[in-house]
């Protein structure tokens, strides 16, 4: 979005109503809203407008796509202090700039990344949390694991030793009519869930990363406790 004097009151508007929604869903759900973590997905947004963003204080991270953007706004100190997390899909070979620079990539979609990942946090002597993105539609054009591979998804990646798997992320396809994505929502939750119930070591399944503009109320409903959200906050994307 543009930059001018009425960026502050049009972010804050719109998140006084984002922040009412998650409170009804998460009441819905039997949460409380404090559980239901903000990110906002600040892809071609400027400095002006993610630093606007977040210093309401309303919003828990900055979600990234993109590896020069992050690089760029890092340099800038747009994020204030604020956590970042890679939400995008990322090549290996830009690995470097990003791990240990993030609290959580939200887009591990190969065992390959994920050792990768592994590699560069040895170097740093860290350990990189992640979520394993899932392609819940099984859809050609998106990045993420199918369903039926986690188990031995899991079973490798757990073995690994600075990178940890902290839950799952999905993004559904792109909502045409309301309710359309509860069904993803609710087998993603049962996985989520069943994961959970496995306790397998290494693995901490605390988050589920899922709802985006459209569709986070149906999300939380059925169990998100994390939900990106770009247009709902900035508005349609120009670039
Ligand atoms: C852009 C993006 C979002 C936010 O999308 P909106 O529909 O604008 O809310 C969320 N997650 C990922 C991974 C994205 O790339």
């Amino acid at each position: 979005m543009r930059f001018d004097e009425h960026t502050e009151t049009l972010i804050s508007e719109r998140l006084n109503q984002i922040k009412d929604r998650i409170g009804e869903a998460a009441a819905s759900s039997g949460r409380d809203p404090s559980e239901i973590i903000l990110i906002a997905a600040t892809k071609t947004q400027n400095d002006d407008v993610i630093k606007t963003a977040l210093n309401t204080g309303k919003i828990n991270a900055a979600g990234e796509n993109r590896v020069q953007e992050f690089q760029n706004h890092l340099e800038t100190g747009a994020y204030l202090n604020y956590p970042v997390h890679f939400i995008g899909h990322l090549q290996t070979n830009k690995l470097k700039f990003v791990v240990g620079k993030v609290a959580l990539i939200h887009s591990v979609d190969s065992i390959h990344l994920a050792k990768e990942i592994a590699k560069q946090a040895s170097k740093m002597s860290i350990t990189q949390d992640v979520l394993l993105e899932i392609n819940t539609a099984r859809e050609d054009s998106k990045f993420g694991f199918l369903l039926e591979e986690l188990p031995q998804v899991i079973s490798e990646i757990a073995i690994l030793k600075n990178i940890r798997i902290r839950g799952i992320m999905a993004i559904p396809p792109k909502q045409e009519e309301s309710g359309q994505n509860i069904p993803y929502f609710e087998r993603l939750r049962q996985v989520f869930i069943d994961i959970k119930t496995k306790k397998y070591d290494n693995v901490c399944m605390d988050y589920l990363s899922m709802g985006m503009s459209d569709d986070y109320f149906d999300a939380i409903i059925c169990g998100s406790n994390m939900v990106r959200l770009g247009t709902a906050l900035f508005g349609k994307r120009e670039a």
